[in-house]
């Protein structure tokens, strides 16, 4: 069982309730704008819900990527400000908030992303949506395998992070394992501990 007190540190740090909060909000705020801009009808809203299920399944792709190639970029490199300097350092501190991206990056990301989509059609936004979806799963898997214990419903998840923690050329995925087994980054099979 997962504990209150665990529970709550997993939310505590304001930094991390920020980001939850603001990527639920845009993402309720999406999906409901690709709503309002679909029919409702069953031919229409069956293709946009394939659509945001296509969006999450196209974030674990995407959050693979970036974590491999840009937020691996050494420190020096001109475009580590993007992300890599806030993702090695909490490589080198694990468990110190703010695990979550911070929002001054992301926010004009997801800004650009649904304005664009909103202009080429509700298929484009209910993509968008399930993008944002696939991102809040990621921020939430991420603080989760840091702050909870093994005895959850995904320790799977959560063994492959830590792993990525104690070799950082392995285990890219945090909502998937899927795009390391195509990409040949599996790595040895991750183990129970330590907690890094
Ligand atoms: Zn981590
Ligand atoms: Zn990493």
């Amino acid at each position: 069982m997962v504990s209150r007190s665990r529970l709550s540190r997993l939310i505590d740090a304001p930094p991390h309730r920020r980001c939850f909060g603001a990527l639920a909000i845009l993402e309720v705020a999406l999906v409901v704008l690709a709503l309002a801009s679909t029919p409702l009808a069953p031919a229409a809203l069956a293709p946009a819900g394939l659509a945001w299920i296509g969006g999450v399944a196209g974030w674990t792709l995407v959050e693979y990527l970036l974590h491999r190639f840009a937020f691996h970029l050494p420190r020096a490199h001109p475009l580590s400000r993007l992300g890599a300097r806030q993702h090695l350092d909490h490589h080198d501190a694990p468990d110190r908030p703010p695990i979550t991206k911070p929002l001054h990056l992301t926010l004009p990301a997801i800004g650009v992303a649904s304005t664009a989509a909103w202009l080429v059609g509700p298929i484009a936004l209910a993509v968008v949506s399930g993008l944002v979806g696939g991102y809040l799963a990621y921020e939430l898997l991420h603080v989760a395998a840091h702050v909870l214990p093994e005895d959850h419903p995904f320790p799977a998840l959560q063994r492959g992070h830590l792993a990525h923690h104690r070799d950082a050329r392995a285990w890219f995925g945090i909502t998937s394992p899927v795009w390391d087994h195509v990409m040949g980054t599996a790595g040895p099979p991750p183990c129970h501990r330590p907690r890094r």
